[in-house]
Parts: structure tokens; sequence; C-alpha cells
């Protein structure tokens, strides 16, 4: 299923084949102070999308966004990737 979802979503922003990398529970760091943050990022280099936790729709294509467009901002990821998420989801 989320192996699905990224090549979907890595077809349509035109990334090419991506991996992705759970971490594993025992190798987490507990926050105490925020224990509903879940880390979601890319490795660059070998065009990982490393998570924790469950992987969302919207942090596939958050994280590819990111990779295609290194110059966009972080907020302007967001709106772009909310307009994808409405217009190719419905
Ligand atoms: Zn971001």
């Amino acid at each position: 299923m989320t192996r699905d979802r990224v090549m979907y979503w890595a077809q349509i922003i035109g990334v090419g084949p991506t991996s992705t990398y759970r971490i594993p529970r025992k190798e987490m760091v507990t926050n105490s102070y925020n224990r509903n943050y879940r880390f979601c990022g890319l490795c660059r280099e070998t065009k990982t999308i490393i998570y924790q936790g469950k992987l969302k729709e919207e942090d596939i294509i958050h994280e590819l966004l990111h990779f295609k467009f290194p110059k966009i901002s972080h907020s302007n990821v967001r709106t772009i990737t909310n307009i994808l998420l409405r217009i190719l989801e419905e």
C-alpha cells in the first residue's frame, strides 16, 4: 500500500524511483514534551523517505516536492501538497 502510493506520487511529481524507511520503534527516543510528534523527512543522497509511525499521503507528496523543487519554501510546498491532494484524489 505505502509502496504503491509512493510510486504513484513519484511518477506524478516526476522524481523516479523512491524508497522508504520506517524507523523501528526500538530506535526511537521518546519525546516526553510532545508525544504526538512524528518525524518525516527525505534523505536526498539515497532518495529515501524516512518516517516514524504511519506514512500519510500528504507526507509522501510533501517530501517528494521538496526533493523535486529544493528552492520552494516549506510553506509553499504545503500549499502545493494540499492542491494536489484535492484535485488528484477526488
Ligand atoms: Zn517541508
